[in-house]
């Protein structure tokens, strides 16, 4: 019936649509052009400054209909933020177009970050039909490299490092194509016109094969270390199940204990060997395909030198099309440890790789695309909160940089440095603040030319000059003589918890005033101690120090982090004063020698720091309890507390509170004590340590609940590398908001210093902003 009706001659409008959010270097031009296409509206699809541009003319149901499809089928790598509509009159378009992004645009757009090989990719790949068959760098719009190859914008490919190679005439048509998915790719290749790769052995000689991933999965197979150049970076490659390549890739690379990364074949694989949570599936499946720290299944068919004295792994999915092409050499799983010394950051070029890792791989896996930004691996973990998984982020890289984290207010230009250690650095502009990579550990010469690279190369590709610099209080991080050196910009100093609070606040969207709760292992305090167990009242522009843990000191400074039961000492002698901690077994078998050395530090107070650090108490109990004595790892003693814990344990230990000077001194003697009877009574290490944890927790809310009555607040906010630990976290969140908080806690940014710059940022723009106001 109705196609005998007349069709009703509907009134033309014109509308235009403006997008902000992820969505420029996605495919979602082409996108846009093949939805408008399939409506049969006309108009234009543009990039510009803010985001994309369209204009749609046509029928207004058409028109709505084609509003609400923009959500729904977004490319996957696309993220919309905000969406404006604005009816305009109609200008009789003629055809739907993808216009060109003017220069000034083009040189404002948001730089996409690394993407893991997509489904029609791997499809391609192991298609025996396919040009592309086993072409270790197969790509197209939605996957491939981008943050890694950039050295310049506009993104196009005379920018990246993939300048050097030509497309040949199939590939040129795919790139020109709107309707092709490698539309516009810029690494897009082939095996006729694109990179490829090369196996050599640790003097640089060729090795004859056809195959070189073919070969290399087979060296692997027969115990074989071999470096292999990835997407960010180089990884050590051996075989998981081979504890014979394991142990000697340890002692190659100077790493006793620290856990090693395993990289699975699929899904399946990783659920022999450890336990998934179905949103732990869903992050390794993720387009950053990071690392996920997860459980082990018991027994481990895995090598036992992987993770040694620890229950839980850290794996991903093969990432690049060459780790697909690896992976499928019959292996359960291979160590994919970041190709670098102890420390070091990774090596990226090729000669530098067989410089730097000669003595640690037996091959190289090497090809000629060139990576300008080093870009680690991404680790995550899950943890439940009241029946919700949630996650946290303990270092974030790749697939994730430079990814922006949209802020409130607009900010000024910055540049903040972060602090010594897990290094990153923040940039800002307009509403929005970029977070580099993991920088890393700022010690190392190289790790120094990689943070000043990172700044040089993040301001020109996110075109920002900055007007003022901030860096941590610490008068001696390198990150401090880097901001004194600056002589034309104004520098902000500001306190390292304050940073981390800030940080909160920011990924949050939250300006008010907070409790703010800064626990982590060390910080310049501005009384010149090392803070690290912090209540600060705090918002962007200032903070008060309410309550903090009571110092002790820290006998022989840097040792004392090293070895524990210094710490476990310092803290027996500060507290329980003659409670004969000489016949508890940690302290009883250190050398009378070594024990009397420290009693004297800590008599003295000689080269022994005073510290509130959270990170240090538990430090200590962890030697306690036998669990860490000496720590090879940052963090060891504290994470393998947690990974102690016992289930089910709701007991806890007290505190004192004593008020002094208007800020509340948090006593841990009444904790100290406890264990110490807990231990004499046999109490498992287990039951001690989930007792602990549990202290901490009320502890938290008992100090929140006092400020709460002193200065009328009423959210809290959770930073600080202490927040890592996901038992502790989830106890803190869950009792705070029993108690009827508000809980502000990290998702995308790292609850340890690598999360500071961008606190930093935002509390110099501050300064800045009424410096000048
Ligand atoms: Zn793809
Ligand atoms: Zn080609």
């Amino acid at each position: 019936m109705s196609t005998l009706s007349p069709i009703p001659q509907e009134r033309l409008i014109r509308t235009r649509i403006s997008i902000e959010g992820i969505v420029q270097g996605v495919g979602f031009r082409p996108y846009i052009y093949n939805l408008a296409q399939s409506n049969r509206l006309k108009g234009y699809v543009l990039n510009n400054e803010r985001g994309v541009e369209i204009e749609v003319e046509g029928n207004p149901a058409v028109i709505e209909a084609f509003l609400k499809l923009i959500p729904e089928t977004l490319p996957p790598q696309a993220h919309i933020v905000s969406l404006l509509q604005e009816k305009l009159p109609p200008v009789n378009f003629t055809d739907f177009t993808i216009r060109e992004s003017t220069s000034q645009d083009k040189r404002t757009a948001l730089i996409s970050p690394d993407i893991a090989i997509c489904k029609d990719c791997l499809r391609e790949l192991f298609n025996p039909h396919d040009r592309r068959y086993r072409y270790p760098f197969i790509n197209c719009t939605n996957c491939g490299p981008r943050y890694t190859i950039i050295d310049d914008i506009p993104y196009d490919r005379p920018n990246t490092s993939m300048k050097t190679f030509r497309m040949c005439q199939a590939c040129q048509k795919e790139y020109d194509d709107p309707s092709d998915r490698r539309f516009h790719a810029q690494p897009n290749a082939c095996p006729l016109c694109g990179p490829r790769v090369q196996l050599v052995d640790a003097s640089n000689r060729p090795v004859n094969t056809a195959d070189p991933v073919a070969e290399c999965a087979r060296l692997i197979l027969q115990g074989s270390i071999i470096a292999v150049k990835g997407l960010g970076g180089f990884h050590l490659a051996a075989d998981a199940t081979n504890s014979a390549s394991v142990e000697r890739l340890r002692a190659l690379k100077s790493r006793e204990e620290k856990p090693l990364a395993v990289m699975a074949p699929d899904i399946e694989t990783i659920k022999t060997f450890a336990m998934l949570s179905p949103e732990d599936e869903a992050l390794l499946q993720s387009s950053p395909a990071p690392i996920v720290l997860v459980t082990k299944v018991q027994p481990f068919p895995l090598s036992p030198l992987i993770a040694p004295h620890n229950p839980s792994i850290g794996v991903m999915l093969p990432y690049t099309p060459l780790h697909h092409l690896l992976l499928s050499g019959n292996f359960t799983a291979l160590v994919m440890t970041s190709g670098n010394l102890k420390d070091e950051p990774i090596a990226i070029e090729n000669s530098e790789a067989l410089r730097r890792l000669g003595a640690c791989a037996d091959y190289f896996l090497m090809h000629d695309r060139d990576i300008y930004l080093r870009n680690d691996d991404s680790v995550l973990k899950t943890f439940l909160v009241s029946g919700t998984r949630k996650e946290v982020v303990t270092r974030r890289a790749r697939g994730y940089t430079p990814q922006p984290i949209f802020l409130q207010e607009e900010v000024t230009p910055l540049l903040a440095l972060g602090g010594e250690m897990k290094n990153t650095i923040c940039l800002t502009r307009g509403k929005t603040a970029f977070l580099s990579q993991h920088i890393g550990e700022m010690g190392y010469r190289e790790t120094y030319e990689h943070f000043l690279k990172t700044i040089d190369n993040l301001k020109r590709i996110l075109t920002i000059e900055p007007r003022a610099i901030a860096c941590d209080l610490h008068p001696g991080y390198a990150t401090t003589g880097f901001a004194d050196a600056q002589k034309e910009l104004p520098v902000f100093k500001v306190q390292h918890h304050h940073a981390h609070i800030v940080s909160c606040l920011a990924e949050n969207q939250v300006q008010e005033r907070v409790i703010g709760v800064a626990f982590d292992g060390t910080g310049f305090g501005r009384d010149g101690t090392v803070w690290g167990g912090e209540f600060l009242i705090a918002d962007y522009a200032s903070f008060e120090r309410a309550a903090h843990l009571t110092p002790v000191f820290l006998p022989g400074g840097d040792q004392a982090v090293r070895k524990p039961w210094r710490m476990a000492l310092s803290y027996l002698v500060t507290f329980c004063g003659d409670c004969g901690y000489n016949n508890l077994e940690t302290i009883r078998k250190q050398s009378p020698r070594d024990k009397e050395m420290v009693l004297k530090l800590i008599q003295s107070g000689f080269n022994s720091p005073l510290t509130s650090s959270m990170g240090r108490l538990f430090d200590a109990v962890s030697a306690l309890l036998g669990v860490c004595e000496e720590s090879t790892y940052e963090g060891q003693a504290a994470m393998e507390l947690e990974m102690a814990m016992d289930n089910g344990i709701d007991d806890y230990y007290d505190f004192l509170y004593h008020e002094q000077e208007g800020s509340c001194s948090i006593n841990p003697s009444p904790l100290l004590k406890g264990i110490c009877t807990d231990l004499r009574n046999r109490k498992p290490a287990g039951h001690i340590s989930t007792k602990f944890h549990n202290s901490i927790a009320a502890m938290i809310v008992a100090v929140c609940c006092r400020l709460k009555e002193s200065y009328k607040l009423n959210s809290v906010a959770l930073s600080g590398g202490c927040f890592q630990n996901g038992y502790l976290l989830s106890q803190s969140i869950s009792k705070l908001s029993e108690a009827g908080f508000t809980v502000l806690h990290h998702h995308l940014v790292p609850p340890n210093d690598g999360g500071i710059a961008l606190g930093q940022a935002l509390i110099a723009n501050e300064h800045f902003t009424k410096r000048k106001g």
